[in-house]
């Protein structure tokens, strides 16, 4: 398998112009694609012609390093992207990105000029920022690329903020992360799973991820029979609750149970919405807990039923 390591420069419009479907027009796609064993193979750079948001907006002007006339020659996304997914090429790959922001701009701004998708459900990918921070021991942290590429001691050869040199650093960065890290993939859900058999289910060992598909309300989603069961991750056997669903706040649910092989478990939902069609979808981790971590679930169940009978 490829990896397609990407990296993409936008400007955004003034407020009032800023279009909610598509915020940031993309006006560089950048690009290294490196085969297997990590060794590249190819390079893609190509600035895009701006339609929407005609004039830089002088934040981007200054982080980018370009002037209006240097866009104005360049080709329009929907030339630009064809030539791209010609670049990605007919083997499987995986697109690999600093964060995961890109995947989301670039897919709004494939669906505001009506190309080709670049999957009909959520797209797996290597969240190279992500992995970053689980190599060096702080999974929690989001280290900027500069950071990255001065901690990892690369040449700084290329001025950041220009998509391929940024591209070219993330990819130098991946070749420097231990490999056993790759299995952690994320999923950009700007296109949630169609329809049941579509789910993504995906096993990480310590932990499991389910990607359900939209639901016509919040409703219908918090009372299917697979979103509000509790399993074990490790050995999938179905667990009694002993504390039912409940809610953090709109957005966030929980719930607790004790499997009795492998021991505590909780499921934690986020609730999200599709933004075509403004549909709730649900993003569902079920993972062990220690008795540390069972007891302050506890206490946040407590304390959520007593705010509501006040
Ligand atoms: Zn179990």
């Amino acid at each position: 398998m490829n990896y397609i390591v990407m990296d993409l420069e936008w400007n955004m419009g003034r407020p009032r112009e800023e279009l909610k479907v598509m915020p940031f027009e993309i006006i560089e796609i950048g690009a290294v694609k490196l085969d297997d064993k990590l060794n590249e193979i190819g390079r893609f750079s190509h600035l895009v012609h701006p339609r929407v948001y005609r004039k830089l907006h002088w934040m981007n002007k200054k982080i980018v390093h370009l002037e209006n006339s240097d866009l104005e020659d360049a080709e329009d996304f929907e030339m630009v992207y064809s030539e791209f997914s010609a670049f990605c090429g007919e083997e499987p790959f995986l697109f690999c990105t600093w964060g995961d922001t890109d995947l989301t701009e670039f897919q709004r701004n494939i669906y505001y000029f009506d190309c080709i998708p670049l999957a009909e459900g959520p797209v797996e990918f290597l969240d190279v920022q992500k992995l970053c921070g689980y190599n060096e021991g702080s999974p929690k942290e989001r280290m900027s690329l500069e950071k990255a590429v001065d901690e990892y001691g690369i040449p700084e050869n290329e001025g950041f903020h220009r998509a391929v040199n940024d591209a070219a650093y993330t990819a130098e960065i991946l070749k420097r992360i231990d490999r056993k890290y790759e299995k952690y993939t994320s999923f950009n859900t700007y296109h949630p799973p169609k329809t049941k058999g579509e789910e993504i289910i995906k096993d990480y060992g310590r932990y499991k991820k389910h990607i359900s598909r939209c639901f016509r309300d919040k409703h219908e989603l918090l009372y299917d029979n697979t979103i509000r069961t509790l399993t074990c991750p490790i050995c999938g056997q179905r667990i009694k609750k002993e504390i039912p669903l409940f809610s953090l706040n709109s957005k966030h649910y929980q719930m607790m149970g004790v499997c009795e092989k492998h021991g505590a478990v909780k499921a934690k939902i986020r609730i999200k919405k599709e933004e075509i069609q403004n549909l709730p979808y649900a993003v569902k981790t079920i993972r062990l807990i220690n008795e540390e971590e069972k007891e302050n679930l506890i206490i946040k169940y407590q304390k959520s039923i007593s705010s509501k009978s006040e």
